[in-house]
């Protein structure tokens, strides 16, 4: 029997989110019933409750940066126990038999689930994200928080963390390399972090110059105004790797040319417009343009691992889920310092 439960969501790609109610699978042997803390706020959130990406089904409840208390467990649930603090990401289940499964790249599984927007097998219906009380999720795909970070603070690394640790590990970022980040938002923020604790000299590329003084104490070493021509062009053949995390349509062309020859753009943004592409800056310079999608789950432990181990977090604005529809307008307007993080105690009571 499923349990009702309550949550925030978008009836159509216009209208505000606001209280619903929803259903949870009552836990199986092997899931795990949690008590959601904190919920971050993605843009992919937004993206998707507005419909941007063409297959959102209504009511829609995103969410997936998600902490909380287990309260119940299955009877064969191994690696959790009642009152354990633990997260759930962007999926909540794979085949678990594909090739990407089986050498832990679920995200990239043909049969991935995603928190939000795919079907609940279980119950036949849509899934539903975190901005909930509660959520049910199969045990192998939650994941343990680090006892010394804030459940808050450590939130947003279940997507914002993972998405953009999860390329820098891959092209092996580190020391004697010069590495971009576009984007001061939430992704773009841990992107600096990061980079700069894997040893690389890293270069934030805002369109926000308000942001100069932020990007620093977050760990660049430089910024870059990217509406200015000639301070982009100083910097041009010079990047071993830029990591691009803008939320919307933009010349993506401009940061090739300030790649080096052989050199990789990873696109981690997904607005709802394609990008056009220039061929001759990635042609004559040898460069290549790919994309990443978030980790799979031996990576985002690692990478909680790593957090704990060297004390980082996202830099958070906790908000009511009351504020939700504010904090997307903010969110879209740059101005989010630099994850909203749902206090999810505002929706219980
Ligand atoms: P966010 O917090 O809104 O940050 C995006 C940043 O992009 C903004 O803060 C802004 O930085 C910059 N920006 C926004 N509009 C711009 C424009 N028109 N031109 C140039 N720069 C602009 O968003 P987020 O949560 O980090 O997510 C970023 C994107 O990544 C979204 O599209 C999201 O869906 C996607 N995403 C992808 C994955 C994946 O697995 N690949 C995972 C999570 C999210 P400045 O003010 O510094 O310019
Ligand atoms: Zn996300
Ligand atoms: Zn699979």
């Amino acid at each position: 029997m499923p349990y009702s439960c309550k949550a925030y969501s978008a009836t159509s790609a216009t209208s505000p989110l606001a209280a619903t109610t929803i259903s949870r699978r009552e836990p199986t042997a092997s899931d795990v019933q949690i008590d959601i803390l904190y919920c971050g706020v993605c843009h992919s959130d937004l993206h998707f409750a507005r419909n941007e990406w063409h297959f959102t089904q209504y009511p829609a409840v995103p969410g997936h940066e998600i902490v909380g208390r287990v309260t119940a467990i299955g009877s064969g649930v191994r690696k959790f126990k009642v009152g354990d603090l633990v997260g759930v990401g962007c999926f909540v289940d794979s085949c678990r038999t594909c090739p990407d499964c089986r050498i832990g790249l679920e995200q990239y599984c043909p049969e991935m689930v995603m928190t939000y927007g795919s079907t609940d097998k279980h119950l036949n219906a849509p899934t539903v994200g975190g901005y909930s009380a509660g959520i049910v999720v199969t045990e192998d795909f939650v994941l343990r928080m680090p006892a010394n970070l804030s459940p808050s603070a450590a939130a947003p690394l279940l997507c914002a963390g993972i998405t953009t640790y999860s390329p820098l590990r891959h092209w092996k970022v580190g020391p004697g390399q010069k590495v971009g980040i576009v984007g001061l938002g939430g992704l773009g923020h841990m992107g600096v972090k990061f980079a700069r604790a894997f040893g690389a000299h890293v270069v934030l590329f805002t369109t926000s110059p308000g942001k100069a003084a932020d990007a620093l104490r977050l760990g660049a070493h430089e910024v870059v105004f990217s509406k200015d021509e000639a301070q982009m062009a100083a910097h041009a053949n010079s990047f071993d790797f830029i990591l691009d995390t803008v939320a919307a349509t933009h010349d993506i062309n401009a940061y090739f040319n300030l790649l080096k020859r052989d050199a990789n753009l990873v696109l981690l943004g997904a607005p709802g417009k394609p990008l056009p592409v220039a061929p001759f800056p990635l042609i004559f310079r040898r460069r290549s343009f790919s994309g990443s999608l978030v980790g799979g789950l031996p990576e985002t432990q690692e990478m909680l691992d790593f957090c704990g181990k060297h004390n980082i977090t996202s830099d958070v604005e906790m908000i009511r889920m009351d504020q939700i529809n504010e904090a997307y307008e903010r969110m879209l307007k740059s101005d989010v310092k630099y994850r909203f993080v749902i206090d999810m105690a505002s929706l219980k009571t």
